[in-house]
C-alpha cells in the first residue's frame, strides 16, 4: 500500500470535505480527500434512471443559502425556479382533498388561526434561541427535556393544528417521529433556516434548483483538485497524536499533520480511532442519529397537473406522502413529481414488497393529483438508509436531551482532528449551504492553528 504525505487530511468527498480541501489548498496547504464511495457528492446524487435524470439526494437551493448561492457562482453553475403556478392541495385526516393558495392550509378558520398563532410564537423562541448556540440559552435544558409532540400538545388542543405544524420540522425536515426529538432540536431546526415561518413558506425554501443537477458542486470542486481526491479508498483506521494523524484508506496511507473527518457523525464509528477518542465523544456519537426518509421520484410523459391548474405542491399529515411537489428539469417536456415518506411510515412500507410499495406510495400520489399519478413512465425510490456510507437521511439531530448536553462540544476538534459536516453546521444545518459553511469555518481554523 502506498503512503503519501500532506499537511491535511480530508476523509470524506462530500460538499463539507471537498470545501474544506479547496480552501486549505488556497491557502498554501497539501491536501488529500480520501473518499469510500467511488463517486464524489455524499448525499448529493444526481443520477440517470431509465433515462430520466433525477435528483437522488439534496437538490433545492432557499434564498437564504447564501454560501451555496456564492458557490454556485464561483463554479459557474445556473439555477432555476421550482414550477409554482397554480394551487397546492391539502388532504385532511378525512382524505377530503381541498385546492389552495398562499402557504395556510385550507383547514376550519379556528385551526388556521390556530396554526397562525404557532408559527409566531415559534418564530418568537427561535428568535430568543439563535442559530449558534442554542444550548447556551437560559432554557435550553427545559426546552430540550420536552419533545416536539409534547410541548405542541401543551400549546393546543386543535389537533389538525397540532399535526400540522409538528410536520414541517419533524416528517419535513428531521425526518424522525415527533416525539423523538426535543423542542430546542427543533428551534434550532427552524433558526437554521432564518425562522419557522421560513418553513411554512414551500416558495422560500424549495425555491431554486441547479441547471443539470446540485451533484455538479462537488464534482467541479473535486476535479480542481485532481489527484488529490482518492476515490474507493474508505478510511478504516485513524492513528493520531498531538505531531499528527496517519489515515489508512483501503488502497492509500495518508500521513498528515492535520485530519478533517467530514462524514456524518452517525459514521465516526466506523474509523478505528488510535488512541480511542475521549470518553464525552464517545458518548456524545451515540446520541446523534439519521432520520429516514424515502425520496420518491415518478416521471409522467406531461406534467398533466399543470392542465388541471395545479403547480403540484401537496401537502397532509395524514397521507403516506406528507408532502410533494413539481420537480420538472430544466426545459424537461416530461413532467416529473417528488414524494415524501418519512420516519415510522417509511418502516412501514419498507415491509412491503417493492411493487406493493410503489402501489401505496403511487395511490397517495393520486389522493393528490387524481388516477393520472397511478402510472408514471420511470418511478424511483431513493433509499438513503440502505447505502453503507450514509445510512439515512436527511441528516443528523440529537436524541432528546442531546443537544443541550453535547452541543457545545460537537465540533471541538480533538487533538489534530477537526469534524466538517451539515450535521454540525448552524446557519444551513442539515442542508449543502450547512455544508459549505461548516467546511470554511473548519478549513479557517486549520489554517489560524497552522500560522499560530
Ligand atoms: P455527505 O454528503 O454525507 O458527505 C460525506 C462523505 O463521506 C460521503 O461521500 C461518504 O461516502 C464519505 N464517507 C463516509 N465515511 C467514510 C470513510 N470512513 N472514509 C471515507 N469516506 C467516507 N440539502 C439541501 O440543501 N437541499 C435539499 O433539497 C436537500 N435534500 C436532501 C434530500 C435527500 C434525499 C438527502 C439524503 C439529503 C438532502 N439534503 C438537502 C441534505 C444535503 O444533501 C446534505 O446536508 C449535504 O449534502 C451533506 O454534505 P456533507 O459533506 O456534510 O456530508
Amino acid at each position: 500500500m502506498s503512503a503519501i504525505e500532506r499537511d491535511v487530511v480530508i476523509i470524506g468527498a462530500g460538499a463539507s470535505g471537498l470545501t474544506a480541501a479547496t480552501k486549505l489548498r488556497a491557502a498554501g496547504l497539501s491536501v488529500a480527500v480520501l473518499e469510500a464511495r467511488d463517486r464524489v457528492g455524499g448525499r448529493l446524487w444526481t443520477n440517470h434512471i431509465d433515462g430520466a435524470m433525477l435528483e437522488l439526494g439534496g437538490q433545492w437551493v432557499s434564498p437564504d443559502q447564501t454560501a451555496l448561492l456564492a458557490t454556485l457562482e464561483e463554479l459557474g453553475l445556473d439555477t432555476y425556479s421550482r414550477y409554482r403556478e397554480g394551487d397546492s392541495v391539502y388532504v385532511n385526516a378525512e382524505g377530503v382533498r381541498t385546492r389552495f393558495t398562499g402557504d395556510i392550509f385550507p383547514v376550519a378558520e379556528s385551526t388556521a388561526a390556530e396554526m397562525e398563532r404557532l408559527i409566531t410564537l415559534l418564530d418568537e423562541l427561535v428568535e430568543q434561541v439563535g442559530v449558534t448556540e442554542p444550548w447556551a440559552h437560559a432554557r435550553a435544558k427545559e426546552y430540550d427535556r420536552i419533545s416536539w409532540s409534547a410541548w405542541l400538545a401543551e400549546q393546543t388542543d386543535d389537533v389538525e393544528a397540532r399535526d400540522n405544524i409538528a410536520l414541517f420540522i419533524a416528517a419535513a425536515m428531521l425526518t424522525k417521529p415527533s416525539h423523538s426529538f426535543s423542542l430546542l432540536q427543533a428551534l434550532l431546526m427552524a433558526a437554521s433556516a432564518g425562522s419557522f415561518t421560513h418553513l411554512v413558506e414551500a416558495d422560500f425554501i424549495l425555491d431554486k434548483r441547479v441547471v443539470g443537477g446540485l451533484q455538479q458542486v462537488p464534482i467541479k470542486l473535486a476535479e480542481a483538485l485532481g489527484d488529490d481526491v482518492h476515490l474507493s479508498s474508505p478510511v478504516r483506521r485513524l492513528e493520531w497524536s498531538e505531531g499528527g494523524v496517519s489515515a489508512e484508506a483501503d488502497s492509500v496511507t495518508v500521513n498528515a499533520r492535520y485530519a478533517i473527518v467530514a462524514v456524518p457523525p452517525n459514521l465516526y464509528s466506523r474509523i478505528d480511532f488510535q488512541p480511542p477518542l475521549p470518553r464525552l465523544s464517545h458518548q456524545m456519537h451515540q446520541h446523534m442519529s439519521l432520520g429516514l426518509v424515502i425520496k420518491v421520484h415518478a416521471v409522467y410523459e406531461t406534467p398533466f397537473w399543470r392542465e388541471d391548474g395545479l403547480s403540484a405542491t401537496a401537502f397532509s399529515p395524514y397521507e403516506l406522502v406528507h408532502e410533494a411537489y413539481d420537480n420538472t428539469n430544466h426545459e424537461d417536456p416530461r413532467g416529473t413529481l417528488v414524494g415524501f415518506v418519512s420516519d415510522e411510515r417509511a418502516d412501514e412500507v419498507f415491509k412491503l414488497s417493492a411493487e406493493e410499495r410503489r402501489e401505496r406510495i403511487l395511490t397517495s400520489l393520486s389522493h393528490y393529483y387524481g388516477e393520472q399519478a397511478l402510472s408514471p413512465v420511470v418511478y424511483y425510490e431513493s433509499d438513503w438508509g440502505s447505502e453503507e456510507w450514509t445510512r439515512g437521511a436527511y441528516a443528523a439531530s440529537f436524541d432528546l436531551g442531546g443537544l443541550s448536553r453535547y452541543g457545545a462540544m460537537q465540533s471541538t476538534p480533538v487533538g489534530p482532528i477537526f469534524w466538517s459536516t451539515s450535521d454540525l453546521a448552524a446557519e444551513g444545518y442539515q442542508h449543502v449551504d450547512g455544508a459549505i459553511r461548516k467546511g470554511a469555518d473548519t478549513a479557517e481554523a486549520i489554517i489560524a492553528r497552522h500560522q499560530a
